[in-house]
C-alpha cells in the first residue's frame, strides 16, 4: 500500500521516526511538506517559520521516502477557495482555547492531502497529541478509506520533544525548555500516585513558570482517547502541557497510566 507522511517541512529525526514507520507498514511512501497558512493565526510565526527543502529532500532519501509532495499554497487554496472542515469532539478545549482557528486549518488540509495523496496509511506524530485525535476523528466522521497511525514521540537527550520551532530557542531558552519534559515526568507520577488532578495542574504550571517558562497555557490531565477532564485516573489519561519561552510556544504530552 502507500504511506502518508505530511509535515511542514524543516525536517529533523521526529519526522524520520514518522518516515520509518510508514515504511514498515507500506511499499510506497509519500511525505507532504506544506506549510500550511489556515492553521496560522495573524501574528503568529507563519513568515518565520523555517523553510529548507532541499535539506529537507537529502533527509528523505536517507530514510527511503518515495516521493515528495510540496504544493505551493496556491495550488491547495486556488482564487475562490471556500472550505473550512471543522472538527468538535476532542478539538475542543486545550489547544482551542489558545490558537481558535488551528484545528479547522489543520483539518482542511489533512483532509486535502489524503484526497490527494489516497494513502492507505496516514502517520501522525504523538508530540501533537491532540492533533492526532482530531485527524483521527476527521477521517472516521467523513469515512476517509485510511488508516491513521501514531508513532511515540522522539525526544533530545534531555527530554525535550523534538520540533522544528526549538531553532527559535536561544542557548538560555534551550536550557529552560528541557524542563517541560521533567515536570510532566513529575507530574504523571504523582497522578498514578493518587494526588488531587487539580492540585497536580496547578502545580506543574507554577513549576514551569519558575522554570524560567514566561507563560504556561496549560497544564492538563484528560482522558486519553476523548481528552475529556477526568477526575481520577481509570483507564488510560494523558497529560498535555503548552508553554511559552520569550517568542517561542513548546507543546508536549506523555501517557499517565495508573499503576
Ligand atoms: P510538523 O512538521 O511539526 O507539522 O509535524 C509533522 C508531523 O511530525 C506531525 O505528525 C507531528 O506530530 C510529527 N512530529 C513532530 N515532531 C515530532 C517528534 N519529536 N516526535 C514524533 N513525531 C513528531
Amino acid at each position: 500500500g502507500i504511506g502518508l507522511v505530511p509535515t511542514m517541512g524543516a525536517l529533523h529525526e521526529g519526522h524520520l521516526a514518522l518516515v520509518a514507520r510508514a515504511r514498515q507498514l507500506c511499499r510506497r511512501v509519500t511525505v507532504s511538506i506544506f506549510i500550511n497558512p489556515a492553521q496560522f493565526a495573524p501574528g503568529e510565526d507563519f513568515a518565520s517559520y523555517p523553510r529548507d527543502l532541499e535539506a529537507d529532500c537529502s533527509k528523505l532519501k536517507t530514510v527511503g521516502a518515495d516521493l515528495v509532495f510540496a504544493p505551493s499554497a496556491h495550488e491547495l487554496y486556488p482564487e475562490g477557495f471556500a472550505t473550512r472542515i471543522e472538527v468538535g469532539g476532542p478539538a475542543e478545549g486545550l489547544e482551542t482555547d489558545f490558537r481558535p482557528h488551528f484545528f479547522a486549518g489543520v483539518a482542511t488540509v489533512v483532509a486535502k492531502l489524503l484526497i490527494a495523496a489516497k494513502p492507505d496509511v496516514a502517520v501522525f506524530g504523538e508530540k501533537d497529541y491532540q492533533q492526532l485525535l482530531v485527524v483521527r476523528q476527521l477521517t472516521k466522521d467523513l469515512g476517509l478509506p485510511v488508516k491513521i497511525e501514531g508513532v511515540p514521540i522522539v525526544r533530545e537527550r534531555d527530554g525535550l520533544a523534538l520540533s522544528s520551532r526549538n531553532a527559535y530557542l536561544s542557548a538560555t531558552e534551550r536550557k529552560i525548555a528541557g524542563q517541560l519534559n521533567a515536570v510532566l515526568a513529575d507530574s504523571a507520577s504523582r497522578v498514578r500516585s493518587g494526588a488531587p488532578i487539580a492540585e497536580i495542574e496547578s502545580g506543574s504550571a507554577d513549576q514551569l513558570r519558575e522554570a524560567g517558562f514566561d507563560e504556561v497555557d496549560y497544564v492538563a490531565v484528560r482522558d486519553a482517547q476523548t481528552l475529556r477532564p477526568v477526575s481520577s485516573i481509570r483507564g488510560e489519561a494523558r497529560i498535555l502541557a503548552a508553554a511559552r519561552i520569550g517568542r517561542t510556544r513548546l507543546i508536549d504530552n506523555m501517557a499517565v497510566t495508573s499503576a
